[in-house]
């Protein structure tokens, strides 16, 4: 055996809930720990220790992250008043995943991961489309009003030094209703650098769309600040990569989208990312293939699964049945913070090994082994269904032939 993989600066390692954090710990043991000297630094996200730290443990992963850079997550339960009930909890703790992001500032990228025996509904799609969502502001940080009787909904903006704008929004002659939102250029800004950051890492184009001819103030911003940092700080580091910024209106985008070939990253506004990345994400194939990784306009990075904690398994689980959970979003998670750490570090066996695992992995399904998730959606003819441990020990097989 070979001597096992040296790391410099240690990885963020944030530990999870449920049927994921019996994942996380089955696949350092299998595929990380007995090829890679893993270097981390853990926090224990899971919820017992949230609520036993008032959730100041997120707070502590968040910053270590701008500490070291790299970060990887496994899926934690945001609590419901159902969930205080089951873990006993002082509070109902805030998501995690928005506490962190909160701190980087950060942009959330969903990828899916292809393999070959599953294709997607877009017969045209043949390369992962990455979708980014902006996650501040306009709908959902709104004040709505339903109006009841006639009357005059006005704009009114009032200065600090007390002065007033006023716009008609419109005289109601009977009911209806009204919405008012907003967003900030910092905001706008933040997301844009982690767009343009972001493509230049996948060596990808970059779509950014809007209504800007019909919201000719509101989306005409988003365009204007996009383009504006496009000029002035990316123009010429994307002609060296040799990718593009590409804007165009979002039904002309949408349109784009579903004829092309897949291959790019899909900047959207907060409510867009919101409808279009379910519908990327099932059309090819499956959540529990699709990676996310949140990047901030500094430069940070933390990896980790788009699905949730998959409550359901894990109570098969803890009645001591077998499951058949999917592990590839998890191990993507893995392997993209290590190759991120690798390529930080100048580490090249750390790239390569996260390349390997990742190929091997892709590989084991396209032969026919696979969790019960992927059956129906594989077009192969001979399939193997099999248990959450044993699809991660089929990869190990590989990974050591
Ligand atoms: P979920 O964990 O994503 O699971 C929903 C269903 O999708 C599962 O019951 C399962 O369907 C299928 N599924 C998801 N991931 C799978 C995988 N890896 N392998 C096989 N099947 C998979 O969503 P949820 O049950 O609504 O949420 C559970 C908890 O996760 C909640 O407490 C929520 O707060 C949390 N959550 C966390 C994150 C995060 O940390 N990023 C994101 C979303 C949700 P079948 O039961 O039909 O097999
Ligand atoms: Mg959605």
């Amino acid at each position: 055996m070979t001597e096992k993989i040296k790391m410099n600066v240690p990885l963020v390692e944030m530990d999870g809930d449920e049927m994921t954090r019996i994942i996380w710990k089955m696949i350092k043991e299998l595929l990380l720990e007995p090829y890679i000297d893993l270097k981390t630094e853990y926090y224990d996200l899971g919820l017992v220790k949230r609520n036993e730290t008032n959730d100041e443990i997120t707070i502590e992963a968040a910053n270590a992250i701008k500490k070291y850079g790299v970060g990887v997550k496994c899926a934690t339960i945001t609590p419901n008043a159902k969930r205080v009930k089951e873990y006993n909890l002082k509070s109902m703790w805030k998501s995690p995943n928005g506490t962190i992001r909160a701190i980087l500032d950060g942009t959330v990228f969903r990828t899916p991961i292809i393999v070959n025996s599953i294709r997607p509904l877009m017969r045209t799609w043949e390369k992962p489309i990455t979708v980014a969502r902006h996650a501040y502001g306009d709908v959902y940080r709104d004040v709505e009003y339903k109006v009841e009787e006639p009357g005059k909904m006005e704009l009114v903006f009032t200065s600090e030094k007390g002065e007033e704008t006023r716009q008609t929004l419109h005289v109601f002659n009977g009911p209806g209703v009204v919405m008012g939102m907003h967003n900030l250029d910092k905001s706008i800004e933040s997301f844009a650098r982690s767009c343009f950051n972001y493509a230049l890492d996948m060596n990808q184009n970059l779509w950014f769309a809007s209504k800007d001819t019909i919201s000719k103030t509101y989306d005409h911003r988003f365009k204007d600040i996009f383009q504006e940092i496009y000029d002035t700080e990316y123009d010429a580091k994307f002609n060296d990569a040799g990718i593009e910024y590409f804007y165009t209106l979002i039904d002309d985008a949408v349109a784009r989208v579903v004829k092309s070939e897949g291959g790019f990253i899909w900047a959207c506004k907060n409510y867009d990312g919101d409808v279009m990345s379910d519908m990327v994400a099932t059309a090819f194939g499956s959540l529990a293939m699709m990676t996310s990784v949140l990047v901030s306009p500094e430069g940070y990075y933390e990896y980790e699964a788009a699905h949730g904690t998959v409550q359901k398994h894990y109570y098969q689980h803890l009645k001591g049945q077998l499951t058949s959970t999917n592990s590839m979003a998890t191990l993507f998670a893995w392997t993209g913070a290590l190759r991120k750490r690798g390529e930080i570090d100048g580490i090249n066996e750390l790239v390569e090994f996260a390349d390997r695992l990742e190929n091997t992995s892709i590989r084991t399904i396209e032969e026919g082994i696979m969790t019960k998730d992927l059956a129906s959606l594989s077009e192969l003819e001979n399939k193997k269904i099999v248990n959450t441990e044993e699809f991660l020990l089929e990869i190990k097989k590989r990974l050591e032939e």
